[in-house]
């Protein structure tokens, strides 16, 4: 089994409290090198899951992102973990929805698992 970086222990940690039936996600929020927040996806109905997604899901982006009331953060990663029945990563890349809402708040690195691995990227948008 793969080595997972210990970055994903707390998305990971958070996942398992989505009820999401088939994706059950977290997020954790890296600023300046330590974690300031965390969120898992749910079914919830909320005014801006309405506005942003068009669904009554919230992510679990969004959902770390809301306790920090829209303020900028320093130096942002978002580390979002899925994993399947198995305890295999999955793809777990942020959607184009979340991807703009993370710009808002200054977060342009991700850190996510993919089908099998995980994976890096910087999103100018
Ligand atoms: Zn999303």
């Amino acid at each position: 089994m793969l080595k997972m970086p210990k970055v994903f222990r707390l998305a990971k940690a958070a996942s398992v409290h989505s009820n999401h039936r088939r994706y059950k996600m977290g997020c954790v929020i890296i600023s300046n090198g330590k974690p300031v927040s965390v969120g898992f996806n749910s079914y919830k109905n909320h005014t801006i899951t309405r506005k942003f997604h068009g669904s009554q899901t919230i992510h679990a982006e969004l959902a770390a992102l809301l306790p920090l009331k829209f303020k900028k953060i320093k130096h942002g990663i978002a580390v979002v973990f899925r994993q399947d029945k198995e305890g295999n990563p999955r793809m777990a890349r942020p959607c184009s929805v979340c991807q703009k809402i993370l710009a808002s708040y200054g977060i342009k690195d991700y850190i996510y698992t993919t089908n099998g691995g995980f994976s890096k990227e910087h999103n100018e948008i």
